[in-house]
């Protein structure tokens, strides 16, 4: 598949028919484990489906040929991903991290990881000059996220690939919120890639998955592979499946996820009832720039804050379409209100200082009509005034 472009890779990626059936799709091989012909001869190489299963191998291939990278591991979630990727450090190791990163990804470092020694510092990767500043012998790792989430900062990937290997580190970018259909970080130098596969990969928010991608010639593969086995967060056969068939629509869905947003920005830009719109694929925007010399598009999160005589909580209750949920990437349109939801565990002093005000709600756009996702923000602003 390496000679093919993108939109060929997606549908025909990790699988090609079987030769005994000529199935187009790889079967769902719900089994634990695999007969053995005699001692040490397990069939086709399969032992045990922790290690290994032809359905999650699939998977696996086709996101490392997607992500660029040399192979690719699927988790039962994207913080078991993740969870597997910070195994691959030591004690007294210190990773410096996007200060907007994942909640998710910050709990379980400060919660979980720091109580076996390793350690974590927060940084503002949108200026380079942060990071390097923070870098000393106990740095292992920069670990990033653009577009940050609710505010859709970008950092410069390149910026932050050069870093690292001018220091010796890893560097790591969650790409949940771009895709490689968008943006593909190892092609950037990037060593590691996540997602939580949750979400876009995914795409019709009916499943829970996480996967992790590491680049050619790191040495990561086998110990990420030797660390996915000994701690056994693996994705099933199933969810497996559930997910190429998700993937192999991806390039069709982010288009119509990506114009869609293109167009509610034009609206919200001019509606005097919104004060300020993030989006990194408007031209106002001031990531705008360096996202594109990054990824093709500006994706399908928005953000935007309300202008002081409208109130959030009407504006939610008006919705008649878009519906209040946590999560983002599926086919349907879904908003969230960071600071009660998301950013809630931040204090209220802090949220403001880093731009998160309660007027601020984020939208993940979906796959309906835009006129009408225009047309119920349009008459549920027009409920909200104060
Ligand atoms: C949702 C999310 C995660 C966590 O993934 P789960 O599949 O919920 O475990 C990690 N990073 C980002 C950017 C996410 O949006």
């Amino acid at each position: 598949m390496s000679n093919k472009r993108f939109a060929t890779k997606l549908v025909h990626g990790g699988f090609t028919p079987d030769g005994q059936t000529g199935a187009v799709n790889v079967p769902i091989y719900q089994t634990s484990t695999y007969r053995q012909k005699k001692l040490g001869e397990p069939t086709g190489g399969w032992e045990y489906s922790r290690t290994g299963n032809p359905t999650r191998a699939a998977l696996e291939k086709l996101i490392a040929e997607l992500e660029g990278g040399e192979a690719g591991f699927a988790f039962a979630s994207g913080m078991a991903a993740i969870s597997a990727v910070l195994m691959l450090f030591n004690a007294g190791d210190k990773i410096l991290v996007s200060s907007n990163v994942y909640g998710g990804t910050f709990r379980v470092l400060d919660k979980v990881f720091t109580r076996f020694g390793l350690k974590y510092e927060l940084v503002d990767s949108t200026k380079l000059n942060n990071i390097e500043e923070k870098i000393d012998s106990s740095v292992k790792a920069i670990y990033i996220e653009t577009p940050t989430n609710p505010l859709l900062e970008i950092t410069d990937l390149r910026g932050v690939a050069e870093i690292s290997k001018k220091h010796g580190i890893l560097s790591i970018v969650d790409n949940t919120f771009m895709t490689p259909y968008l943006q593909r970080p190892i092609e950037l130098g990037i060593d590691i890639v996540v997602h939580s596969a949750t979400k876009y990969l995914g795409g019709h928010s009916d499943l829970i998955a996480g996967l992790a991608i590491v680049a050619n010639g790191t040495g990561l593969a086998d110990r990420l592979a030797f660390i996915q086995n000994s701690t056994g967060g693996v994705l099933q056969p199933f969810d497996s499946f559930l997910l190429i068939r998700g993937i192999r629509t991806l390039g069709v869905r982010m288009d119509r996820h990506v114009s869609n947003t293109e167009k509610i920005v034009s609206y919200l830009i001019n509606e005097p009832a919104v004060n300020r719109v993030y989006y990194p694929g408007h031209p106002s925007d001031p990531g705008y720039s360096l996202n594109l010399t990054q990824a093709s598009k500006g994706g399908a999160m928005l953000s935007f804050e309300l202008a002081p005589g409208y109130s959030p909580e009407k504006f939610l209750e008006n919705l008649n379409l878009i519906m209040l949920a946590e999560s983002l990437g599926g086919v349907e349109s879904l908003v969230c209100h960071p600071a009660s939801m998301t950013h809630a565990s931040i204090p209220a002093d802090i949220r403001k200082k880093i731009g998160i005000s309660d007027g601020l709600l984020r939208l993940s756009v979906g796959i309906e009509d835009a006129d009408d996702l225009i047309d119920d923000i349009k008459q549920a602003l027009e409920a909200s005034r104060r």
